[in-house]
């Protein structure tokens, strides 16, 4: 067997791909989320993020020649603004958080890209004010950002490590099913809001496999 020879640098090329990939993702599973959304929410989260990452794409196609931190700012400042829920004004967050980390770099290694996630998810943690346990999608994107790190220090590729990374998104975002939901809408019901998934944890999943997907 050929070893597998993957590229150990992210650029616009392939945040591009990254983000087309999440974008595909949430259309094919757009009705999934927002039926885990009608059980504890307001049954929108699929349309919200279609919509949104619809919007996202469309920018990507009119700026095909972006810089990482340009095209990076402008998803999510496209989320922010075309996604009503609470979700948009997070994944925005989380993307504008990662355009600011990328500086006027062209690219990032994986020591950079993870550390690109890591300023996202931190930009989540001060916008959300959610704690992990909360059964939110800091459920799923912590873990996610703690494993890709022990992955690259312990030396694997990028591509692998961020297979972890998806890895431990989806366990995390398992684990929300027996939670009671501390923070967003699901929060009002209480005890009831136990033995569902969480849908933004469930979303949070599809944008780490899309990255171990297209990434690395
Ligand atoms: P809304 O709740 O406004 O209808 P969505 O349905 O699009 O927005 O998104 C709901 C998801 O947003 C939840 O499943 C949860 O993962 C996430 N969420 C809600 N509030 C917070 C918060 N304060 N911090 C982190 N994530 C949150
Ligand atoms: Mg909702």
């Amino acid at each position: 067997m050929p070893q597998e020879i993957g590229q150990e640098t992210v650029g616009s090329a392939e945040l591009g791909r990254w983000l087309r990939t999440f974008a595909d993702e949430v259309t094919d599973h757009a009705d999934e989320l927002t039926r885990l959304d009608s059980e504890i929410g307001d049954a929108d989260h699929g349309s919200n993020m279609r919509r949104g990452m619809t919007a996202v794409v469309g920018k990507l196609d009119a700026a095909p020649d972006a810089a990482p931190a340009a095209l990076l700012k402008s998803a999510g400042m496209t989320l922010v603004s075309t996604v009503g829920g609470a979700s948009g004004p997070l994944y925005g967050t989380f993307f504008l958080r990662m355009g600011t980390s990328a500086g006027d770099r062209a690219e990032f290694d994986g020591a950079a890209f993870a550390a690109a996630l890591r300023a996202g998810l931190e930009g989540v943690l001060t916008r959300g004010k959610a704690q992990l346990g909360d059964k939110t999608m800091v459920d799923a994107l912590t873990p996610a950002v703690d494993a890709l790190d022990a992955a690259l220090a312990d030396g694997a590729s990028l591509k692998d490590a961020l297979r972890a990374a998806a890895t431990a998104a989806r366990e995390g975002a398992d684990a929300t099913v027996p939670l009671v939901a501390r923070k967003g809408r699901a929060s009002y019901l209480g005890e009831r809001s136990a033995g569902h998934r969480d849908p933004g944890a469930t979303s949070t999943t599809l944008l780490l496999e899309a990255a171990a997907e297209s990434l690395g």
